[in-house]
């Protein structure tokens, strides 16, 4: 828990051809021999990532990608992998090669760059390598070019510098709950400690959440929910906020008096890592679900299931009551993501904590274009317990979204 999460950093994928002299050019980024580097064409297959610190700009993930030229099957897979790269980076650097010059690889990836609205720097490796016609291949490519040298070093000063000119200044949301609480507030937080709950440690949106509230001069007080009304009676002053865990929303709504906003951790974390009104909207199509209809469950990583695994189990079971009949689930885990949404009905997303914030957004884009709703684990529980208008009390549009969705 000391490192900054993976999803925080700000992702800078490396792109180029085979040989290019990407891994060598990440190894001298980052002072360290991090990247398979050979003289053999193709040495890198899965992407490769790496994190590493960029003053001022912090905690970066530098991810190193298969090239773009890869021939075969096996050829096809990493470029397939190495564009996916994109649905997670924040800046993107295209490596060229003056020997091999331009071609429409590099077009091609600069074109996939900008329609993804990425911001992309154009690397002209091996500048040490005798007189190089900057100009004309900058012609050629449609972008100008910063000329380096892992070999000596030369460039890569200039090039930090440019990471930092077109980083995103807001790749990752500011806030969980910062921009809800004033100094001084006090946060009740309901963790429940039951068998799905790791051995001696919170998990990261809990750690997160309680590292922003003291960021913000806010007191976070954590309680398990049995604790919960004898926590608040005991209080001198009503807390500004009590968040809890989906699992335990039921009990944490009786218990905590109407005048309390109550929200959940997956509810802040739908907004920090994605589109809270896109998911308010996906909860509303659960009402036009019919037995039958086919059901996507997409999780981010590929966690270890619990017997009672909320995704395997528990939301199919809450949504077959709540359609009053059998659904056809498929579940999908991973850093893929299907590309066949429209036989879907519903997407349903899990919270994405091993995602960053531009993956989640492209997920739930990737949804809206096959016209298929998408709704967070802690948005449909929220949904299914008749609470969700509750827990949006700290979102006045998101709340509106469900309104005007309910007519
Ligand atoms: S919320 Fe998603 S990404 Fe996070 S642990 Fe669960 S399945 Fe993995």
């Amino acid at each position: 828990m000391q490192d900054t999460p993976k999803a925080n950093r700000l992702h800078i994928g490396i792109f180029g051809r085979r040989n290019a002299g990407k891994s060598s050019l990440i190894n001298t980024l980052t002072n360290q021999d991090i990247a398979l580097v050979s003289d053999v064409p193709g040495t890198t297959t899965d992407p490769v990532f790496k994190a590493m610190e960029i003053l001022p700009l912090g905690p970066c993930m530098i991810i190193d990608t298969a090239g773009i030229d890869d021939e075969g099957l096996l050829g096809e897979l990493r470029i397939k992998k190495s564009r996916e790269v994109l649905n997670q980076t924040d800046v993107a650097l295209l490596v060229i090669d003056p020997e091999m010059g331009i071609s429409d690889f590099e077009r091609e990836l600069k074109s996939a760059i900008k329609a993804k609205n990425i911001p992309i720097i154009g690397v002209l490796n091996k500048s040490d390598q005798g007189e190089i016609e900057l100009k004309t291949l900058e012609q050629e490519l449609g972008l100008s070019l910063l000329a380096v040298s892992s070999l000596t070093g030369a460039g890569f000063k200039q090039l930090k510098e440019r990471i930092i000119q077109v980083a995103p200044a807001n790749f990752e949301e500011p806030h969980i709950v910062g921009d809800l609480i004033n100094p001084g507030d006090i946060c009740v937080l309901v963790v429940p400690i039951d068998l799905a709950a790791p051995k001696g440690r919170l998990i990261l949106p809990q750690v997160q959440t309680i590292r922003d509230i003291l960021d913000n001069d806010a007191i976070a007080m954590v309680v398990k929910e049995r604790e919960l009304r004898e926590a608040l009676d005991g209080l001198s002053k009503k807390p500004r906020l009590v968040i809890t865990d989906s699992q335990a929303f039921l009990k944490v709504a009786a218990d905590t008096p109407d005048d309390v906003m109550m929200t959940s951790f997956s509810i802040l974390f739908a907004r920090y890592k994605g589109d809270l009104l896109e998911l308010v909207r996906g909860a509303k199509a659960i009402e036009r679900l019919q037995p039958g209809d086919q059901v996507l469950i997409a999780e981010a990583c590929t966690h270890h299931s619990q017997a009672d695994d909320i995704g395997r189990v528990q939301i199919p079971r809450w949504l077959r009551q709540y359609v009053g009949g059998e659904l056809n689930f498929q579940w999908f885990s991973g850093s893929g993501y299907p590309d066949n949404l429209e036989e879907y009905q519903l997407v349903v997303h899990c919270g994405g904590c091993m995602i960053n914030r531009r993956q989640m957004l492209y997920r739930i884009q990737m949804a809206r274009e096959s016209k298929v709703p998408i709704v967070n684990y802690g948005v449909l529980l929220a949904f299914v317990h008749g609470i969700l208008k509750r827990t949006l009390l700290p979102f006045p549009l998101a709340r509106m979204a469900l309104e005007e969705e309910q007519g």
